[in-house]
Order: structure tokens, then sequence, then C-alpha cells
């Protein structure tokens, strides 16, 4: 028998060697690792690389996938909502010197404008399709 792996845990290992089973092969555990025939320690390597990677893929979940085409990592859209809102004070800063109106005229305005504008601005924007969004439909676990 030859060690192919140590696993972290008793179920990880189990797991590898319920996977090895399904290909054929007779794996033995000894506590965490993982051992199979010396002949198959090349084959049994690929296959649980390719089980890590899978592993490895389900873990880091796509970042905020696009509800349309299922891209991962969307454009922060909300950026904007700070481009937003540096315009709105510069504006308000310019008007409030043309338009001899009070202050607080000026304010409530700019504060109005930036309410509307940060509630339809959305938050992300896919990469792929272009399709914008908030927030995305809760996926059942
Ligand atoms: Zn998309």
């Amino acid at each position: 028998m030859e060690k192919v792996w140590t696993y972290g845990s008793l179920e990880k290992a189990e797991a590898a060697g319920e996977m090895l089973i399904r290909y054929g092969m007779s794996p033995k555990l000894d506590g965490t690792a993982l051992l199979v025939p010396a002949e198959d320690a090349e084959k049994a390597k690929t296959l649980l690389g390719i089980a890590d990677e899978e592993e490895e893929r389900q873990r880091t979940e796509p970042f905020h996938p696009c509800p349309k085409c299922g891209t991962a990592d969307p454009i922060w859209f909300g950026k904007r909502k700070i481009i937003l809102l540096v315009a709105v004070i510069i504006a308000a800063l310019v008007v409030g010197r043309i338009v001899s109106a009070s202050f607080w005229a000026v304010l409530a305005v700019a504060f109005i404008i930036l309410l509307v504008g940060f509630y339809r601005i959305p938050e992300y924007e896919c990469r792929r399709c272009g399709h914008r969004w908030t927030r995305e439909p809760r996926r059942e676990v």
C-alpha cells in the first residue's frame, strides 16, 4: 500500500476513499491517511486532485453571480453613487451661489436627488450581458 494523502478530517478521508472505490480501487484508511495499492497510487492522486479542485470550486462560490447569465464577479455599479454624491455636492455649491435660495432649500433638493439616485442606481453590472441589479434572488441552500 502507498499513502496517497493525509486529510484534515476523517470525513474527508472517507469521502476520498469512497470516491476511489467508485473508480474500482480498494483504498484503506489509516486514521485520516488514505492508502491505495501501489499500482493505483498515481491514478488515485490524479483522481483526488480533480476531487480537490472540485471542492475548491464549490468553496469559492461565485461572488454575486449575474441573475441572468450566472457570470461571477460583476462590476460594482454602485460606485456611480459616489460619483452622484460628489456631483450633487458640487451642483449644490454652484447652484447655491447663483440662485439666492436659502442654504436649506438647496440642501433639501440635493438630498432628494441623492435619495432617488441611491434608490435607483443598481448595485452591480454584469460584465458579460450588461444586466444590472441590486439584489440577487436568495439561493436555496
Ligand atoms: Zn449577465
